[in-house]
């Protein structure tokens, strides 16, 4: 059973980066990673999870370096083949990558649990941290748009997040359970801090958040819980993070960030780690402030970032 020291809550590519230091940062089995399950879809039949597969092929060294997601070693005969024969290639499959969707789906479509399928493919990939799915249920983000309400996948991927967004629905959220590993990583007894990525707050971590009783039980736990920033300045690292905001009337920056999760989730963030260019914003956030150049590039970057996160002191906790 795993007794965490720290959780990460996270995203893909953004999130995957610290999780990635905070796995090389910490004792093997002290890091479990929950991961925001809103942009998983069914596609050619197959059920993909695309959070929780950079997460893993992050962590297992078998990430594509430049892209940040997929595989580094890939071929693409089915997705050429497919194309050949007029089927939809907007998503990219690799060779390799598929195999893992068709494993997963099969087991999927027979009854096992999300939570079961990851721990498998953890230990096969010789992963030493827990990647927990937020949910063994189906939570779908689905966007409000100008050009009508779109899936997750085909607002991100194939219309490249172009849509002018009036709206985020997490479907089935409310409905849905945080999933059993997630609780039991959250009574760990060696619990001592809480991580929010900087991932997006709007597509990978408010999912987590939505889930009933996600936000009361990470209270609950009376550990700090520390967010980094996503932004830097006003922009995104990559992706549509400050784009959404501006486009849901948020200020895009760290104060905007922080001001989103006080004001849905109150109480719930008692430190946030943001960029030393934006250490003048610090003191219109409600919380403990620590800085730090938290663009990560290299891989000394990543466990400069970790470590921050680690060492930031939270006066007191909570009571
Ligand atoms: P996605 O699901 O693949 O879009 O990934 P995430 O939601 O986990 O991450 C997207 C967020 O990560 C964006 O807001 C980026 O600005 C942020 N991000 C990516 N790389 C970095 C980085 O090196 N430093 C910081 N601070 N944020 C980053």
């Amino acid at each position: 059973m795993s007794t965490p020291r720290v959780i990460l809550l996270c995203g893909g590519v953004g999130g995957a980066k610290l999780a990635l230091g905070l796995d090389r940062s910490l004792p093997s089995g002290d890091l479990a990673i929950v991961v925001n399950t809103g942009d998983d879809f069914d596609h050619l039949g197959l059920r993909i999870c695309p959070d929780l597969d950079t997460v893993l092929y992050t962590l297992a060294g078998v990430v594509h370096p430049e892209q940040g997601w997929g595989r580094a070693d890939e071929t693409f005969a089915m997705l050429d083949e497919l194309a050949r024969r007029g089927g939809p290639d907007w998503f990219r499959l690799g060779d390799r990558d598929l195999a893992l969707h068709l494993q997963r789906s099969l087991r999927w479509r027979r009854g096992d649990r999300l939570t079961e399928i990851t721990a498998d493919l953890v230990s096969q990939f010789g992963v030493h941290s827990a990647i927990l799915p937020m949910t063994d249920d189906i939570v779908a983000t689905r966007l409000d748009t100008a050009e009508g309400t779109l899936d997750f996948q085909d607002y991100f991927v194939r219309r490249r997040c172009a849509p002018v967004v009036r709206e985020i629905h997490y479907d089935g959220a409310t409905a849905a359970s945080m999933s059993p590993a997630f609780l039991r990583a959250l009574s760990s007894p060696r619990l001592e801090r809480i991580v929010i990525a900087p991932s997006n707050p709007l597509l990978s971590i408010a999912p987590i958040l939505s889930i009933p009783g996600v936000s009361d039980q990470l209270r609950k736990t009376g550990v700090p819980i520390v967010a980094v920033a996503p932004l830097i300045g006003d922009r995104a690292v990559k992706g549509p993070t400050a784009k959404l905001m501006q486009e849901l009337g948020m200020r895009a920056g760290v104060v905007g960030v922080y001001d989103f999760y006080a004001e849905r989730y109150p109480a719930l963030i008692d430190a946030m780690l943001i960029d030393r260019s934006d250490g003048h914003e610090a003191t219109a956030i409600g919380c403990v402030v620590a800085s730090t150049d938290t663009l990560m590039q290299t891989m000394d970057d990543r466990l400069r970032v970790a470590q921050s996160v680690l060492e930031l002191s939270v006066k007191g906790g909570r009571p």
